[in-house]
């Protein structure tokens, strides 16, 4: 079975170790044993991940949403802290800070500095970021097959009130609205800002990425992990073309909310929400996403438990949606495979 998958950063990731499982691999690592013929498995899970979050720091390329999902699938991510790497130093980040740096809000270890290098060094030397991707999961063994939503540099961009903004003695003009690159917003401001919109800067002239189209048309199941559906799903189906390969695929298309009784379990989901007039729940994601017989993206979408969920033209099913651990998470996947029969 291939399965597909929308994915985002950090709970993307952890739906991913879900939909590993599922499929019979070793959700942290890239072997595992075929349930039922007890064969090494051949893992069949494609992600196809925001890169819109990928910020230029020091001259480096990082691609927080791709490397959450590489370290996480291979075992080597900080899931107490919740992003990079496990066991990681940062005498890197401490030399920066003592120079007054850039973004000394935005941390980067000494591991995961070694991999923004050979990602650099290969973007300059002309590879697209799908290959680059390709060629860091051969070390790391993910067990699932990571594609950039997008070769082409795609930057989500927050449009907000100037926060530096002092108005002059006795005038009364209002801050300018300034664009901020998404991880100033996030990591700096913790999306405390309120966001006027969202740009996705580059989308309009990017493409899918190579091999998007593909893993697509190719699915028995496309899933929609519950990643924070404005900017880490949003740049996605920003993607022209990746809409339309949507609504033409063959294999149906199951979402889950990545809201629990209205709430997003870490991030900052409502705010994101908030800023393009969608209510914070898991019916004002299912409706915002749609019924794809009706142009927009699902065919199911599954819900937390005990939650009224109505979306016109959408099967919608409960089920427990904390994704504690593999397994947990597996069963999510079962029942979206329910769903999509
Ligand atoms: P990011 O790119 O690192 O911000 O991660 P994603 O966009 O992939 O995922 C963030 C979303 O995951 C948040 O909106 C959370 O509400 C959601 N999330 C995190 N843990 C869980 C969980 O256990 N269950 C569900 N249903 N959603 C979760
Ligand atoms: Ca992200």
């Amino acid at each position: 079975m291939k399965i597909t998958v929308l994915s985002g950063g950090v709970g993307g990731a952890k739906f991913l170790l879900g939909v590993k499982a599922f499929v019979g691999l070793d959700p942290f690592g890239g072997a595992g044993t075929d349930p039922v013929t007890g064969e090494a498995a051949t893992p069949d899970v494609t992600a196809i991940v925001n890169n819109g979050d990928d910020i230029r720091l020091h001259g480096l390329q990082v691609c927080p949403d791709l490397d959450s999902c590489l370290y996480t699938l291979s075992g080597v991510a900080d899931t107490v802290r919740g992003w990079g790497r496990l066991d990681e130093t940062w005498t890197a980040a401490a030399e920066l800070a003592s120079y007054g740096a850039e973004a000394p809000w935005f941390s980067l270890g000494d591991k995961d500095i070694a991999t923004h290098l050979v990602r650099t060094r290969m973007l300059d030397a002309g590879y697209p970021l799908s290959a680059v991707t390709a060629a860091l999961g051969a070390k790391w063994q993910p067990g699932v097959t990571l594609l950039p939503m997008s070769d082409q540099r795609i930057e989500t961009h927050v449009v907000v009130s100037d926060p530096a903004f002092e108005p002059g003695p006795g005038s009364t003009a209002g801050a300018p609205d300034v664009a901020l690159h998404f991880q100033e917003w996030w990591t700096r401001y913790r999306a405390g800002i309120p966001a006027k919109r969202f740009v996705f800067v580059g989308a309009e002239e990017a493409r899918p990425g190579a091999g998007v189209l593909e893993a697509l048309a190719t699915a028995d199941l496309i899933l929609v992990a519950p990643s924070n559906p404005v900017v880490s799903i949003g740049p996605i189906l920003a993607v022209p073309g990746l809409r339309e390969a949507l609504l033409a695929a063959p294999a149906r298309i199951v979402g889950v909310s990545p809201l629990i009784a209205g709430k997003p379990l870490r991030g900052h989901a409502d705010a994101c929400l908030a800023a393009i007039d969608v209510e914070c729940s898991a019916q004002g994601v299912g409706r915002h996403y749609g019924a794809r017989s009706e142009g927009g993206l699902l065919d199911g979408f599954l819900v937390a438990e005990g939650e009224d969920v109505q979306i016109p033209g959408v099967r919608v099913a409960e089920a427990p949606l904390l994704m504690m651990d593999p397994q947990a998470t597996a069963a999510m996947v079962a029942a979206c495979l329910e769903l999509s029969r």
